[in-house]
């Protein structure tokens, strides 16, 4: 075997392909891993998640498990509830309007609790994502969306984690490796031709596993596929995701799938870079919303800010605001649940204005039409239901009555100064739209046949998600299919 030949060639850098990586390793594969970015921007966006992991778990002791190191007291003051295999179902299927395709749906969900354990056996340490996502109600962190435990080092630290566990593995890691085309024959894919600090050549391999992420950092296809206003969208994650492995695979035959005209899209600062910064991470998010109204150019309000918990609607919003004139939208907040903000709503770049009057907070909110603001909130205010109890923990129900767009749950009135106003547009995560892969991670041409050697894993992965998406899906996602497609090319390649 020459030095440019191997059994298994990875397309990617991030959480997918460094799974897919040391899983064709651990199943006996020579592999190399070719990942776009340089050394200090590997990691895709990976590397910018929060890292939280959705898996199922049907008591707290499979999570006190994975996360050993717990305080005695830490442990009393938490209550992890469960999340089980029928919720996550439910959840995906709710929130994807019934779409998302049931045999894909199901490996990822029967992979889950697996995956975060198999993480955890490569070095990758967990914590309760307390502040995030487990409100302190009389002193107890109360866990109740399966949105439960986060990698230790956000998105950066697990990424970090497995790229060491893929050096001690033996695998070879090619940075500023731009892969460009499969090359194929009859037979299937032997491998691909990658430009590598900006020289181009051919490197075999038996089989390929794609896992360079989906188009939304390519802003003609954003513009083409998503539609109108797209282009405007800031891309929170890598810049290097611009459906390079998507093109590469329709190129030879490869089965478009899934929801090609939309993505996971949240309300991100107005002034947001457009993409992100690794240097800084991911905190131009504003996810605090559920405790706000949101009010567009007009003054008006345009969504339920308290339909569900924000794991279940932040990744449908953005798409809601981009819709917005102007492309943008205000998050209004009081002292009432000042504390319950999130720390990104707390950091320098921020476009915030305060006041300690609404007339005040409105004359400086830029672009918004101030009688009608005023005339919002006020309605708002007199539509509040405050007999039921405000809980930040469940649904409470505690909703407005009489409005033509309600606020379903934890809907207080703005009516305490100091008011602070947030302004925001759409920040898209990733594309929903991609390839068809079979259960077996096999990358499938338009006759549903296997396209032979090539497999596909994390976000150019088609089938699952559609219009929205429960909160942390998307790691465990590529943790699942990235280890059957590494696993399976390995197999493949090694084949008698
Ligand atoms: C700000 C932010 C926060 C997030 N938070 C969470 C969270 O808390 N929980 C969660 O589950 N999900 C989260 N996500 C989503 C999650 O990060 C992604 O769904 C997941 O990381 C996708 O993994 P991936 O390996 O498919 O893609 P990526 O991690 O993006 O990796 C794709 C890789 O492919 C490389 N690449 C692209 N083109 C080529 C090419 N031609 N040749 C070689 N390499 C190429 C890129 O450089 C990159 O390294 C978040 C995303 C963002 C942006």
């Amino acid at each position: 075997m020459s030095a440019e030949q191997y059994d298994v060639i990875i397309v990617g850098g991030g959480n997918a392909a460094l799974c897919a990586a040391l899983s064709a390793r651990e199943a006996g594969a020579r592999v190399a891993l070719m990942e776009r970015g340089s050394r200090k921007e590997r990691g895709g966006n990976s590397a910018f998640a929060g890292a939280l992991l959705r898996f199922v778990y049907d008591s707290p002791q499979e999570v006190l498990e994975l996360v050993p190191d717990l305080s005695a007291e830490e442990i009393a003051n938490t209550d992890f509830g469960t999340y089980t295999e029928a919720r996550f179902f439910d959840d995906i299927y709710r929130v994807t309007q019934y779409r998302a395709n049931p045999d894909l749906a199901e490996v990822l969900i029967k992979g889950s609790r697996d995956a975060v354990r198999w993480l955890r056996k490569q070095g990758v340490r967990f914590v309760p994502l307390y502040g995030k996502h487990a409100p302190n109600i009389n002193g107890k962190f109360k866990f109740s969306s399966g949105s439960t435990l986060g990698a230790a080092g956000s998105g950066r630290g697990l990424v970090d984690t497995l790229y060491v566990a893929a050096e001690r593995a033996g695998i070879d890691i090619h940075y500023k490796a731009r892969v460009q085309r499969l090359l194929n024959d009859d037979d299937g894919v032997h491998g691909v031709e990658v430009r590598i600090d900006g020289k181009t050549r051919d490197v075999a391999s038996s089989a390929v596993v794609l896992a360079c992420g989906g188009f939304q950092a390519n802003v003609e296809w954003r513009t083409r596929y998503l539609g109108f206003g797209w282009d405007l969208a800031k891309v929170r994650g890598t810049r290097f995701n611009t459906g390079d492995g998507i093109r590469m695979a329709l190129d030879i035959g490869a089965q478009p799938y899934g929801n090609w005209s939309s993505a996971h899209a949240v309300g991100c600062d107005l002034n947001a870079p457009a993409h992100g910064d690794i240097s800084v991470g991911d905190v131009y998010m504003k996810h605090s919303y559920p405790y706000s109204i949101m009010v567009n150019s007009e003054g008006r309000r345009f969504l339920d800010e308290g339909a569900d918990f924000r794991s279940y609607t932040y990744a449908k919003y953005g798409k809601v605001i981009l819709a917005q004139p102007g492309q943008f939208a205000w998050q209004v907040f009081d002292a009432q649940v000042a504390t319950l903000l999130r720390e990104t709503y707390r950091v320098k770049q921020v476009t915030r204005v305060c006041a300690d009057t609404l007339d005040a907070l409105a004359d400086k909110m830029v672009g918004v039409d101030k009688e009608q603001f005023l005339k919002t909130v006020a309605q708002y205010n007199a539509a509040v239901v405050d007999s039921v109890p405000f809980d930040p923990a469940i649904k409470d129900g505690r909703g407005t009555k009489g409005l033509q767009i309600p606020k379903s749950n934890w809907a207080n009135s703005i009516s305490k100064p100091p008011f602070e106003a947030y302004a925001v547009t759409c920040g898209i995560t990733f594309t929903f739209g991609g390839l068809k892969v079979s259960t077996n991670a096999e990358i499938v041409d338009s006759d549903d046949q296997p396209i032979p050697g090539l497999y596909g894993a994390g976000e150019l992965v088609a089938g699952i998600f559609y219009f929205n998406y429960p909160g942390g899906s998307g790691l465990t996602n590529g943790t699942v299919f990235g280890r059957i497609s590494g696993n399976n090319a390995a197999k493949w390649a090694t084949r008698a």
